[in-house]
Parts: C-alpha cells; sequence; structure tokens
C-alpha cells in the first residue's frame, strides 16, 4: 500500500519500470496457467469461496462455538484476517494494480487534452453514427432485424484478441501479447441483475464478459476486458482502448460493436487537434457514406435536423428513444446532446424488446 501511495505520484517510473517490464511478464505467466481452462477459474474460486465462509460461519453458529471464543482468540482471528487482507491487497498491488498509477493514455498517444468545442464533439458524434450505420449494413441478423454473430459468443470471444495484435494499435501503444481469450460467465444472470457487463480478474488475469448481453455487444465488452488485461486500469481508458482494438480488428462486426456502443460509454476528454478519437489509429476504414441503406439516410438526415435544433436549446435532458437496430441512426440527437451535456447516456440497443440501460463493465 505504501508502495502505491509513492507511485501515485510517478507515472514515468511506473510506466517503464511496472506498466512495461514487470506487469507483461506477470500478466504473460498468469494468463498462461489460466487461459487455457474451458472454464473462468475466478469465478470458480469465487463460488467456491462463498459456499466455504457459509459452510464455516453455519459451522460455528450450529456448534455454538463462539461461546468457547475468548479475548486472545478473537483477537488472533483479527490479526490473521488482516494479514490475509494485506496479502491479497499486495498480490494485486504486484499482478496489475500500479497499472493505475502509470502514464495516461492519452500521454502515451500524445493527445492534447485541451477541451475540444462542442460543435466538434457533435460532428464527431454525427460521423460515428453515419459509421456505425455503414459498418452494419451487411452483417448478419436474426428474422427480428436484430444482429447475430455468426460463430456466437465463444466465437467471438475467440477473435477478440486480433485487433490487439493488429499494427495499428501494437506500434502506438505498449499492447503485451497474451493469448489468453475471454471467457463467458456461469453467474451471468447474477452479473445483468447487478448491472455489471464484464469484469478483469487480475488474480487469474482472466477477462470475464456476461454471457446474456446481445451479441452485437459481445464485441466491444471483450475488448474492453482485454485491454484490462493488458494493463489499461482505469475504466475510461480501457472503454478507449477497446474502441481502438475493435477499430482496428478485421472483422466488421468487432468494428460495428466498437463504434456504436461508445455512444453510451464515458470517455476520456476528446484531444481538441483532430476532434476525433481514432487520430492515425483507426484501422480499416469504414465503407463511404453511399453505402448506408436509404433508411439509415433517413434517419441520419432526420436525426442531425432535430440535432441542430436541439443546439439551441439550454436543456440537456433528452428523452431516451425507443427503436430496434436503425435507432443508431435515430438517437443521433439525443446522443449528441448526451455527449456535448456531458450526461450519462441511458442507451438504446438492437433487440424485439426495445430500449434496455447498458449495463457496465468492470
Ligand atoms: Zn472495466
Amino acid at each position: 500500500m505504501a508502495g502505491r501511495l509513492v507511485a501515485t505520484g510517478q507515472p514515468e517510473a511506473v510506466e517503464n519500470v511496472y506498466a512495461r517490464r514487470v506487469f507483461p511478464v506477470v500478466a504473460r505467466l498468469v494468463s498462461a496457467a489460466t487461459g487455457w481452462l474451458p472454464f473462468s477459474l475466478s469465478e470458480t474460486i469465487v463460488i467456491a469461496g462463498v459456499i466455504a465462509i457459509a459452510a464455516a460461519g453455519l459451522r460455528v453458529l450450529l456448534r455454538a462455538r463462539w461461546r468457547r471464543w475468548t479475548a486472545a482468540s478473537v483477537a488472533g482471528g483479527v490479526a490473521r484476517l488482516a494479514a490475509a487482507i494485506a496479502l491479497a491487497v499486495f498480490a494485486f498491488d504486484l499482478a496489475w494494480g500500479y497499472n493505475y498509477d502509470r502514464a495516461p493514455v492519452a500521454a502515451l498517444l500524445r493527445y492534447d487534452l485541451a477541451p475540444a468545442p462542442a460543435d466538434d464533439l457533435a460532428a464527431l458524434a454525427a460521423e460515428l453514427l453515419a459509421q456505425a450505420a455503414a459498418l452494419r449494413e451487411g452483417l448478419p441478423e436474426d428474422a427480428a432485424g436484430v444482429l447475430r454473430l455468426t460463430d456466437g459468443r465463444r466465437g467471438a470471444l475467440g477473435r477478440a484478441a486480433r485487433g490487439y495484435a493488429a499494427p495499428q494499435l501494437v506500434h502506438r501503444l505498449p499492447v503485451p501479447h497474451l493469448s489468453a481469450p475471454p471467457k463467458l460467465v456461469l453467474l451471468s444472470p447474477l452479473m445483468s441483475y447487478l448491472g455489471i457487463g464484464g469484469i478483469f480478474i487480475p488474480y487469474t488475469c482472466e477477462a470475464n464478459v456476461n454471457a446474456t448481453l446481445p451479441d452485437w455487444e459481445i464485441p466491444f465488452t471483450s475488448a474492453h476486458e482485454l485491454a484490462h488485461q493488458r494493463g489499461f486500469a482505469r475504466e475510461e481508458e480501457a472503454n478507449y482502448v477497446g474502441y481502438l482494438a475493435c477499430r482496428a480488428h478485421p472483422d466488421r462486426d468487432f468494428q460495428y460493436s466498437g463504434t456504436f456502443r461508445p455512444r453510451s460509454t464515458r470517455w476520456p476528454r476528446w484531444p481538441r487537434r483532430t476532434g476525433r478519437p481514432t487520430a492515425g489509429c483507426a484501422g480499416p476504414s469504414p465503407p463511404p457514406s453511399r453505402v448506408i441503406s436509404p433508411r439509415s439516410r433517413r434517419g441520419i438526415a432526420g436525426t442531425r435536423a432535430a440535432s441542430e435544433k436541439s443546439r439551441s436549446a439550454s436543456t440537456t435532458r433528452i428523452s431516451r428513444p425507443r427503436g430496434r437496430r436503425t435507432a443508431c441512426a435515430a438517437t443521433d440527437a439525443w446522443w449528441t446532446c448526451c455527449w456535448r451535456s456531458g450526461g450519462r447516456a441511458g442507451t438504446v440497443e438492437e433487440g424485439p424488446r426495445g430500449t434496455r440501460r447498458s449495463a457496465r463493465t468492470a
């Protein structure tokens, strides 16, 4: 813990010593030990731990062992518990925690973090929406018009790391090469109840993904968790690195998910210099706008008009629209306003049930 306090004020040292030398070695060793398992070892440990603690507590109660406790035995138990917690914190910091103190991603990418004008952000939002609509064209979908991953969720997770191997990303960010894929979690319904889309566990270096997410959200969520796995600890930076990985990914479904999902994501401040987050790391260019379907084109045109109208309004509370996949165009005005106001967006998802709030990632 003292080491973290010292590291907090030394981002360059942490970047050069820990993030680029120590962490990659630890991550490769741990992920090689756990990555081959077809299930989440961290989830198994959590389940076993909860059962063990419950069983121990029940045994104490049923056998009335607490009556035999003395002040010395309680103090000894508290000391052992404190030592176990301290050991867990030390292991957490060594395995991953110092990444919180590394240099910011914006500094690694040499971005100028001066706030961008609201108009630039609105234009960027509209551009990303148009790109998402273009990328969506031709992707497989079910009878209800909802995007489906051709190789299923597990297949998509197996392809997730390809974005992190793309030269566009590797040449710009220090991304350790790791082979462990993200894993689906058995307790996904519980994660959904808690509003969690994915979670990275440093002790096992496992990127866990909620299996109940809609197909279109799986690629970006897995890229987000893989960003954590590669040492980008801060949430908003994992979002941005995940976005870059999706845009650099060779597969179109990842490019679409990475472009569509950020409309509901809080990112770091945008670079003023370019007014766009890609800054040369955009990966394959999306198809030109002329391939956008007439339906999507009408949606974008209509919502751009609404966006213009909304710029003159002072309100930042925009009611969430309802719709299905073409809502990626129809949410333009709402998304733009939310973006400009810095508010936290609710989301519109692809799905026959219309809207729901998006799950968080951790
Ligand atoms: Zn996260």
